[in-house]
């Protein structure tokens, strides 16, 4: 059974770490904080890249049959008409009437006693309805209550207050009644990055002469107005993702959704996330989209319960065949070889960013001891980043800051090193006061620049650096001109 009590505690301590090392600070926190979304400061967007920077050269640049794209995050409504989400990308919400609290139907515990508040355990809850997730905002400058009226001028059409109208092609298809009567040109931030690569299918495929089977790649911010935003960033309002829609024939479906499985999994432990913390749950027929002939979750073992960190969906040839119909736009693929047109399948790996660079964090917390510069023992935290995923990769220490020829030395090798990786240079305090700084955010390299190094104890070792190693805290003597080498080994 696990503690509750010992992962809240863990939870809380890793919430405060990332505060206070710069990982990652609530949004707007100088004006209260706005609930669900968040920032990440010097050090969370280093772990950040490198995390989505894996991905993509994983599922990008090491394949032939891959291809990327960065579409926009204002997507035409009838685009998320057409996918159903408008009208259909809902959760369902329920109030507590006693504490005020909102909660998710899902959320509410239900074990044969009927529903209670999780927040106050009170029992006068509201009926379940309908929550549409999507985030709306308007183009152009048309706001309910400006009433706009248009004339043509001749640098372009703009309405009477000199308001730019909305471009070309949407205002017949994307104006709509505000209740005032007056016209609003409504777009949705997107709910999910997939919809922009379906909508673009035809351009990259005509673009890339791509065969199938092949995919499309993106990785980009997409907003859901969650209902009840927690668990630190693992469910927020405004969150990134890295998907990959790969399409097929439609015989080669369920073999693909078969595919990902293991290219995922080892994904994940590539970048530090053991295996048995990871677990695929095959999502029942009731629960699947009712498009969706296959879908399994990876979970990681979070300290807040085992949850989803990706879905990976084998969604048929839905999407593209509702767009083709809405937009009346063929989405078909012609194969050269059998002389058919038909609208391609497709299996969708949905990863989280967020949630993997919390999973990331969660795995790497580590308490352990080590002896302090007196050699008392103390607790060490140390995040065990896998090195390829570690915001910094190496720090570089002269041992004293006022002896010249140590610094100089020190800022040469900070210089060698630049150009292949991010390192930090540190000269403040005492030398086991500075790796413990570096511990704390997961450096997994130290390099020490002594009086050895200046050749002043034994000429054989001019020019050597310790290496300490972030894990083992154990230093090895190593030559300047072999330390690219042996740190990019880990890194890369
Ligand atoms: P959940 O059931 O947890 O709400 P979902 O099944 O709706 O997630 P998908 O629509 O499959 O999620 O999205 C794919 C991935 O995007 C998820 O596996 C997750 O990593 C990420 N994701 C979805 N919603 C959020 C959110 N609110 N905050 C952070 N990441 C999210």
């Amino acid at each position: 059974m696990p503690d509750t009590n010992i992962d809240n505690q863990r939870m809380e301590k890793i919430v405060s770490l990332c505060k206070r090392r710069g990982f990652v600070f609530k949004s707007s926190e100088i004006y209260g904080g706005l609930n669900g979304v968040w920032d990440y400061g010097p050090l969370g967007v280093e772990l950040k890249r490198n995390l989505k920077d894996y991905w993509w050269r994983v599922m990008v640049h090491e394949r032939d049959d891959v291809v990327g794209l960065d579409g926009s995050i204002l997507n035409h409504p009838d685009a998320l008409k057409a996918s159903g989400h408008a009208d259909g990308f809902s959760d369902l919400m329920v109030d507590c009437r006693t504490c005020k609290s909102r909660w998710r139907d899902d959320q509410i515990v239900d074990k044969g006693k009927g529903k209670r508040c999780p927040n106050c355990g009170g029992r006068d809850l509201t009926e379940p309805r309908e929550f549409n997730l999507m985030l709306e905002t308007h183009i152009g400058s048309i706001k309910p209550g400006s009433g706009p009226t248009y004339s043509m001028h001749s640098t372009g059409m703009t309405g009477a207050s000199g308001a730019e109208l909305p471009p070309q092609g949407l205002q017949t298809q994307v104006e709509i009644k505000h209740p005032t009567g007056e016209q609003v040109a409504l777009v949705y931030l997107r709910p999910e990055t997939a919809q922009t690569i379906f909508v673009q299918f035809k351009n990259v495929l005509d673009t890339s002469r791509k065969k199938l089977p092949f995919g499309i790649a993106q990785i980009g911010k997409a907003f859901r107005n969650e209902i009840n935003p927690r668990n630190f960033t693992f469910r927020s309002r405004e969150f990134e993702q890295m998907e990959l829609e790969y399409f097929c024939r439609p015989e080669q479906g369920m073999e693909l959704l078969e595919y990902w499985k293991e290219e995922r999994l080892k994904f994940y432990e590539n970048i530090g996330v053991p295996r048995t913390k990871l677990h695929v749950l095959n999502v029942p027929d009731a629960d699947r989209a009712f498009y969706s002939k296959g879908t399994y979750d990876i979970e990681y073992e979070f300290p807040f319960g085992r949850q989803e960190l990706e879905g990976v969906a084998y969604r048929t040839d839905y999407d593209l065949s509702q767009h083709q119909k809405a937009s009346g736009k063929s989405l078909e693929y012609f194969d050269e070889e059998t002389k058919q047109k038909f609208i391609p399948h497709v299996v969708e790996p949905s990863a989280g960013v967020d949630r993997t660079v919390l999973a990331l964090i969660c795995e790497a917390y580590t308490e352990d001891e080590a002896p302090d510069e007196k050699g008392k023992m103390e607790t060490r935290t140390v995040l065990r980043f896998h090195p390829r995923m570690a915001p910094v990769k190496c720090a570089v220490f002269p041992l004293l800051k006022n002896k010249e020829p140590l610094v100089a030395k020190a800022k040469e090798i900070v210089e060698m090193l630049r150009p292949h990786m991010f390192v930090f240079y540190d000269e403040s305090g005492a030398i086991g006061r500075r790796y413990r700084r570096q511990d704390e955010i997961g450096t997994p390299f130290g390099v020490t620049v002594d009086f050895e190094t200046l050749g002043e104890k034994d000429a054989a070792l001019r020019d050597t650096v310790t290496l300490r190693s972030r894990d083992s805290m154990e230093q090895e003597r190593v030559k300047i001109s072999d330390l690219v080498a042996k740190i990019t080994a880990s890194i890369r």
